[in-house]
């Protein structure tokens, strides 16, 4: 495992997979190195390319209407994404290029160790949390894996194209706030 530091040159400087060729920036994620709760979508877009920031373009600031929506400040967690550079065109990050980027949000979580982690959206929750999952059906849902608890919700960009979604995200995001009373130990 690396240090933060040398995790994060790494990064800056990876062409472990095709998407280094036609990124702006590497987006390697934000937020405090000992943050208790972690969000992870799949992979930065245009405004996050240009910015090098994770979930700065429209999504990103309806993120941070949600996490308002239950008292979640942005800068109190970790925002991340499971690859670092951009897919062309917002497509889905393909599985080879989800395997040669994961190991640096292993890392990040190894470092960080937080107690919670939520991913944004179905192909995050299939990577993490299992190959099976189905975002309508499984959104919402607690599991624990290798001590932390992992629940996935709407990818906030399926939220701005699908408001009827959003009923559904508030409660899955009343559960978060639960789940965080429950588990964490920081002031939020
Ligand atoms: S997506 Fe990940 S593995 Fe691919 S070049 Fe970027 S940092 Fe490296």
């Amino acid at each position: 495992m690396k240090d933060w530091k040398s995790l994060y040159e790494e990064c800056m400087s990876c062409q472990k997979c095709p998407l280094w060729e036609t990124r702006h920036n590497v987006v390697f994620g934000e937020g405090p190195q000992n943050a208790e709760v972690m969000f992870i979508g799949e992979g930065p877009g245009e405004q996050e390319d240009l910015s090098g920031r994770p979930f700065v373009g429209r999504g990103g600031k309806f993120l941070d209407e949600m996490l308002a929506m239950i008292d979640l400040d942005r800068s109190k967690v970790f925002i991340g994404n499971m690859v670092k550079c951009r897919p062309p065109a917002n497509r889905d990050p393909l599985p080879a290029e989800q395997e040669a980027c994961i190991g640096y949000l292993r890392n990040q979580v190894a470092l960080i160790r937080p107690k919670i982690i939520v991913c944004l959206g179905r192909i995050a929750a299939m990577k993490l949390i299992r190959p099976d999952f189905k975002i309508t059906r499984d959104h919402g849902q607690w599991t624990k894996k290798a001590g932390v608890e992992m629940m996935a919700i709407f990818h906030p960009a399926a939220l701005l194209r699908d408001p009827r979604k959003r009923p559904e995200t508030y409660a899955d995001l009343k559960s978060l706030q639960a789940k965080i009373q429950e588990v964490c130990d920081h002031t939020y």
